[in-house]
């Protein structure tokens, strides 16, 4: 091989104080095995981003810092959410980085992955997304609205790699590619396959959190998911045209039926009807307003383009 280029993982941690020495540990060795063997330069690193945690994370990635050149550490001003403190470890890590791998600090992602999606980097992959083989460390609740997630997704048109997290490698330019998408509400899942380039997959056994506990709870994985899904798609208000258009239709025909049996003498009581159509309309009414105000929502968050971080410190060598 020609000369080894230069690897940082990217690793966003909030909170994540119980686990951080022994994911230092392991990646520690990761890297220095990997440097030995001549796979990466000497100057590669692990870039630990602290999400404005509420507890010592940061003067732990200080106190590695300080102990072991492999480390670097970037600290965000304030808790801003996984992927957009993985956005700003990304375009930190492009300034030094030929490639750059985004893992979590619970190490759930199989380390040893890694040789595997660094030597499809070498073979002229731009991106390598990380597959999980199974699901069998998740529960049976996350396992499945995971998967319907997924399903959904494909549904509604948006081109999402099947059981991939955010464990992957991008080049150098993929990340410049990354870099021009202007979006403030970020699924980086959904824009990292908008950026081309020749891409791969590995897949690995994804592990469950050896400590700590998920800092993805049941509201910010629902959050996250709708995220996903307006980003992406205005199938949603397209449906309720749809469904506008079907219930007017059908009310027309009602209205048609009701004359006839008016005309013919047959006039009903119809208070259960009337009522029933009122709620109903009433409630489809307001699901689609909802709707509608959520995308409004998006647009008004997109045009106010506030930074999505902003960095405290950043501390390398
Ligand atoms: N994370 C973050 N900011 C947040 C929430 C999570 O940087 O606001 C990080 C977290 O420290 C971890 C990664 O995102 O490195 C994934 O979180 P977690 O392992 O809790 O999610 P799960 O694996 O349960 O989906
Ligand atoms: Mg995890």
């Amino acid at each position: 091989m020609a000369t080894p280029q230069t690897l940082y993982l990217v690793i966003p941690c909030y909170n994540e104080e119980p686990v951080l020495e022994e994911t230092h540990r392991r990646l520690h060795q990761k890297l220095t095995s990997m440097i030995e063997q001549n796979l990466i330069a000497p100057n590669s690193r692990m870039l630990f981003v602290n999400d404005g945690s509420k507890d010592n994370t940061w003067g732990v990635i200080e106190a590695l810092y300080a102990q072991d050149p492999l480390v670097a550490g970037l600290k965000l001003s304030r808790n801003r959410g996984h992927q957009n403190a993985l956005l700003a470890g990304l375009m930190t890590a492009k300034e030094y980085a030929d490639m750059m791998i985004s893992l979590d600090a619970d190490l759930q992602d199989d380390v040893d992955a890694i040789d595997q999606f660094v030597e499809q980097y070498y073979q002229g992959k731009d991106i390598v997304y990380g597959v999980r083989s199974s699901r069998e460390t998740d529960t049976f609740f996350k396992r499945s609205t995971a998967q319907g997630f997924y399903k959904m997704m494909r549904a509604l048109g948006v081109d999402i790699i099947d059981n991939h997290a955010d464990y992957r490698l991008m080049s150098r330019r993929a990340v410049e590619g990354l870099a021009q998408f202007k979006e403030v509400n970020l699924f980086l899942r959904g824009v990292v396959p908008l950026i081309g380039f020749p891409s791969g997959v590995v897949t690995y056994e994804r592990q469950k959190r050896f400590a700590g506990e998920s800092k993805y709870p049941l509201k910010k994985m629902l959050a996250f998911a709708f995220d996903g899904i307006t980003s992406f798609s205005i199938k949603p208000i397209r449906l309720i045209t749809i469904l506008g258009l079907l219930i007017f239709a059908a009310s027309l025909i009602a209205l048609a039926v009701l004359l006839v049996l008016k005309l013919i003498g047959h006039t009903v009581q119809g208070w259960t009807t009337l009522m029933g159509s009122i709620w109903l309309i009433g409630g489809i009414q307001l699901f689609s307003l909802g709707v509608i105000g959520e995308y409004i929502g998006k647009i008004y968050s997109e045009v106010k383009a506030r930074p999505m971080y902003l960095i405290d410190q950043l501390i390398i060598r």
